[in-house]
């Protein structure tokens, strides 16, 4: 039987997600990939166990995360109950809904009747009674803004979700999806974007609306995929995402600029002290608009060397700036 560490509140920062109740730990760990039945299910708990054990108290899901689908949903709830459901307190476990997740026109988007039922089969999945953070997993051009968003009402108030958020939104969907929550009575607690050194669309608009509507930000795909760490920097290894069939980093996303770019990043991390993922998790969480860094990980290693980025969150000036000539 999983025991947890008994110093696994020591050293983990805990940020307060917008103007909620809610902290969230500094780092976050996703399971889009590396958890689903394609992966090997002894390793992948051991890296659960292993964020756990280090203060890591959010662990982020999707209806689809797999593959196949809903299969990562499924490995976290058997992990769970076999040995975490102790821990259920402790643990701030979200899903979402809004990309494709079964076929016919109910099962994609953002439709009440399509997140509702996504709700209930990700929470049979999970075993669980509630998630803590129901997520429209992205804006849905041809629904209502409002039924989406009191489809996420409707859930809290069901008791099938604690809070409420959205990915993907550009800010002024934001702007509107939070006024409607407002006024149904269930605020946006927090906003899921892509953002990283090198994806930043969210420095124009996005961050400030979260800060004056008082929502969290969480930065998914941080290391933009494994591409800000410096395993690509001599060709694609064995394993890596890049080298799979099935998964989102594409080969020709490594290209000889994007590369260039990597190295003098590791340049910088390395008179900082920190490999180059390090870096770039603390440059993310050097603004308090970020509460929670959402990093995924394909072994225990690599998440015990990002867990270690909460040791510098200090940038100098002059570092910012270096880092800005060479991303901007
Ligand atoms: P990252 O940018 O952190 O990429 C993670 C990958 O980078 C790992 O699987 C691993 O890839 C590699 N890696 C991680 N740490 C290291 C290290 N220290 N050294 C070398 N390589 C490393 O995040 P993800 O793209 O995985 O996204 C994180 C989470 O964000 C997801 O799990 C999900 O929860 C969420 N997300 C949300 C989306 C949304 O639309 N809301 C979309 C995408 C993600 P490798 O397999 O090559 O070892």
């Amino acid at each position: 039987m999983y025991k947890a560490s008994e110093d696994r509140y020591d050293n983990m920062p805990y940020r307060r997600c917008g103007r909620s109740g809610l902290l969230l730990p500094a780092i976050s760990l996703g399971l889009w990939h590396n958890f689903g039945h394609v992966d090997v299910y002894n390793e992948f708990k051991k890296i659960i166990f292993h964020a756990f054990d280090r203060g890591i108290t959010h662990f982020d899901l999707a209806n689809n995360y797999g593959p196949p689908a809903g299969s990562a949903e499924e490995n976290f709830g058997k992990i769970l109950n076999e040995d975490l459901k102790q821990y259920r307190d402790e643990m701030i476990i979200s899903t979402k809904a809004g990309y494709g997740m079964w076929p016919g026109p109910y099962g994609d988007w953002g439709s009440r009747k399509y997140l509702i039922s996504s709700l209930d089969q990700s929470l049979k999945r999970m075993g669980l009674d509630y998630v803590d953070i129901f997520y429209s997993h992205r804006p849905d051009p041809n629904t209502p803004i409002e039924e989406t968003m009191r489809a996420l009402d409707h859930v809290v108030r069901q008791g099938k979700a604690l809070y409420v958020g959205i990915s993907n939104y550009s800010a002024d969907q934001t702007r509107e999806a939070s006024r409607i929550l407002k006024e149904l009575g269930t605020p946006c607690l927090i906003h899921q974007p892509k953002y990283s050194m090198f994806e930043r669309w969210v420095e124009n608009g996005l961050l400030d609306v979260l800060e004056e509507d008082g929502i969290g930000g969480i930065a998914f795909s941080p290391l933009a995929q494994g591409m800000l760490t410096n395993k690509y920097l001599k060709g694609i290894p064995e394993g890596s995402r890049a080298a799979k069939a099935h998964g989102f980093l594409q080969k020709d996303q490594i290209t000889e600029k994007v590369i260039a770019k990597i190295k003098s990043l590791d340049e910088i991390a390395e008179k900082r002290g920190q490999s180059l993922a390090q870096m770039a998790i603390a440059w993310l969480l050097k603004d308090e608009r970020i509460t929670s860094v959402l990093v995924g990980a394909s072994s225990v290693n690599q998440l015990e060397q990002n867990i270690k980025s909460v040791a510098n969150l200090e940038f100098t000036t002059a570092e910012l700036k270096e880092i800005r000539t060479i991303i901007d």
